[in-house]
């Protein structure tokens, strides 16, 4: 750090975001099962409003993101007056720690939460605190019991990242009834359109002052590199987060090209039910190698080994035939590998795989 020019403290302490790695020296049949992509990628009306928006690229764009907005509502039934529009809900994330959290204020989260959450919380100044999870399921009262007067934020991600468990929406509710009258509830959805018959917690929104939740373009709509979030809640949290949200914090692309995505329902259906099949497919055969997983209501699988050492063993052995998936030691799971749910022919290679690797730790 500089002698005399030193960040807000807290920053410091933020280790660097790593992304999922998509290449391996020398190999060109590389499959990257290390981020939760779509395997199909964005789907075809998505890329015809790509190419499309190209003609606009000198216009500013809208402010207020009144047709993703509109678009939001109508799909999922929801009040377009209590939507925001992010660089990825990412930045919704980063909209509550900066409007909520300072220092002296605690945000919580469940042991193996995203680490988006702590990153924020720091950058805010505010201080991260951890509640225990109950085998890698998020534990309500745990987090109540995790909760002071300094608790001005709790984030739950349901289906979690990086473990695909979730709990019901009455454990939800439960928590949200339960919280301090200053803690608001951020429920986060990147993965809720996978977890069938859940709606991401929306109707709850509707019904409390101190729930919120945030969604993404970049799983199921496979526009990871779009950068597309949005959140939904109560009419005074919204009206906060467009205090510190930028003017033009979405460009013309983001917004047409996510609008598009939205209405693309052959892309959305086939992404969904090929990734059911084969999420259950490979878990199943994991298993019958004597690999754990639990029920994953995501579109990945958290692969469990029997220590840290057997679980880098397989990775290497996944790398060393172009499969690249995630290490998640620094969410607290060293025992264990995330495997994004690819297309048939990747499960079939990471299956595969992982199947002669087991035959070698017999
Ligand atoms: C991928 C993911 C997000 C979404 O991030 P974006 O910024 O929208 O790309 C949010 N929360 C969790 C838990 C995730 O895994």
């Amino acid at each position: 750090m500089h002698k005399h020019i030193r960040p807000q403290a807290g920053i410091m302490e933020i280790a660097l975001y790593q992304g999922g790695t998509s290449r391996i020296a020398g190999r060109d049949d590389v499959v990257k099962l290390s981020s939760n992509e779509n395997p199909f990628g964005a789907g075809d009306l998505a890329r015809q409003a790509y190419i499309r928006a190209g003609h606009d690229l000198h216009r500013y764009p809208s402010t207020d993101h009144a047709g993703l907005r509109a678009a939001l509502g109508e799909r999922f039934g929801l009040d377009p007056a209590r939507i925001i529009c992010g660089a990825g809900s990412d930045e919704i994330i980063t909209f509550l720690c900066q409007a909520y959290a300072g220092p002296g204020d605690e945000v919580l989260y469940s042991q193996h939460g995203f680490l988006m959450y702590r990153i924020s919380a720091l950058a805010a100044g505010a201080t991260p605190v951890v509640a225990p999870e109950h085998d890698r399921v998020t534990d309500v009262d745990a987090i109540l019991a995790a909760v002071t007067k300094r608790t001005r934020l709790v984030f739950i991600a349901n289906p979690n990242n990086p473990t695909g468990t979730m709990i019901p929406v009455e454990e939800i509710a439960r928590l949200a009834e339960n919280l301090p009258p200053q803690t608001l509830l951020v429920l986060d959805g990147a993965y809720a359109e996978f977890a069938e018959g859940y709606d991401g917690g929306a109707a709850l929104v509707d019904t409390r002052e101190n729930v919120v939740m945030t969604r993404t373009f970049s799983k199921l709509y496979g526009l990871g590199g779009l950068r597309v979030g949005w959140g939904y809640g109560p009419q005074h949290v919204i009206d906060v987060l467009n205090r510190v949200r930028g003017p033009f914090n979405l460009s013309n692309v983001q917004l047409d090209v996510a609008e598009a995505a939205l209405g693309d329902a052959a892309h959305i259906a086939r992404s969904l039910s090929e990734n059911a099949r084969l999420r259950d497919w490979l878990a199943d055969k994991l298993n019958e190698t004597g690999v754990a997983t639990d029920r994953s209501h995501a579109n990945f699988v958290l692969a469990r080994f029997r220590d840290a050492e057997q679980a880098d063993a397989c990775n290497t052995a996944l790398l060393a035939e172009g499969l690249i998936v995630r290490q998640v030691a620094s969410y607290g799971l060293p025992e264990s590998l995330r495997i994004t749910v690819g297309d048939e022919a990747a499960c079939r290679r990471v299956a595969h795989v992982i199947a002669a690797f087991m035959e070698t730790q017999r």
